[in-house]
């Protein structure tokens, strides 16, 4: 077996542990590989390995990496392409275009405008499967929803609350669930507590808005995968575990 197909029945094999110790079946969770800063070639490695769902977070990688891989397995290959990086205002079309799922929206407009793109530009006209980014740690380098003090706080609930509702009224987008990361480095007993909120977060917003399910969460990466899929993610987005340290962020 080559590197990455070891590193990946690792993973896989770690994603199963974990999910058996919180009773939970291992087939509700997506695994997206990271491929960011990572060749073409790496990816199609990885194809070759069995893995479908790759994650990068800047939408002009994301454009030119699925070009590239596209050319080499064809359109019919099953990739599924995750923005996981927030998106500035000018990448929207890029993104409408050649993402399959949006991890982070963290901006109402970026919502509207992605909205308009895949229901009055894109031809024929796509669902993008989106995640709201909240930021639960409270870290101040970090993007999405401030939820730090979600609990306590009935203007951060009712802002994260307003904002749900309005995305659920925009043609195009489909709201699964939360995105959020830890911190950096950061020990289990910081990083637990923060999964665990952004999963009764997604609870009281399910619970408080009609017509809402946001019960997908994305949550956990190589240093935290298991707490977060013990805590409920659904998606969790690994980079290093499987293609080894990055040259660069
Ligand atoms: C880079 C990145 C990951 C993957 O990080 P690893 O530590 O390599 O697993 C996950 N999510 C986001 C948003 C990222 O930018």
């Amino acid at each position: 077996m080559n590197d990455i197909a070891e590193r990946y029945a690792q993973v896989q094999e770690r994603i199963r542990a974990a999910a058996e110790r919180a009773g939970r079946d291992p087939a509700a969770i997506t695994l997206v590989a990271v491929t960011k800063t990572w060749p073409a070639e790496t990816v199609i490695e990885a194809y070759r390995a069995g893995l479908r769902h790759f994650g990068e977070n800047r939408a002009y990688e994301l454009e030119e990496k699925r070009a590239a891989v596209t050319a080499e397995l064809g359109p019919d290959s099953g990739i599924i392409w995750h923005q996981i990086g927030t998106l500035q205002s000018r990448k929207t079309k890029t993104a409408a275009a050649t993402a399959g799922v949006f991890h982070a929206l963290d901006r109402f407009k970026i919502a509207r405008r992605l909205s308009r793109h895949l229901t009055e530009e894109l031809d024929p006209p796509r669902i993008l499967p989106t995640f709201l980014e909240v930021n639960v740690s409270g870290e101040e380098s970090k993007s999405g929803y401030a939820a730090h003090k979600w609990e306590e706080s009935e203007t951060e609930r009712q802002k994260i609350r307003k904002v749900v509702q309005k995305v659920l009224e925009l043609p195009g987008l489909e709201l699964k669930g939360l995105m959020t990361m830890a911190p950096w480095g950061a020990p289990e007993e910081v990083a637990r507590p923060i999964f665990r909120r952004t999963r009764f977060l997604a609870a009281w917003l399910t619970e408080a808005i009609p017509d809402a399910n946001l019960m997908q969460l994305s949550m956990g990466m190589t240093d935290d995968f298991e707490i977060a899929i013990e805590e409920g993610a659904t998606h969790i987005r690994v980079g290093r575990a499987i293609f080894g340290e990055r040259d660069y962020h």
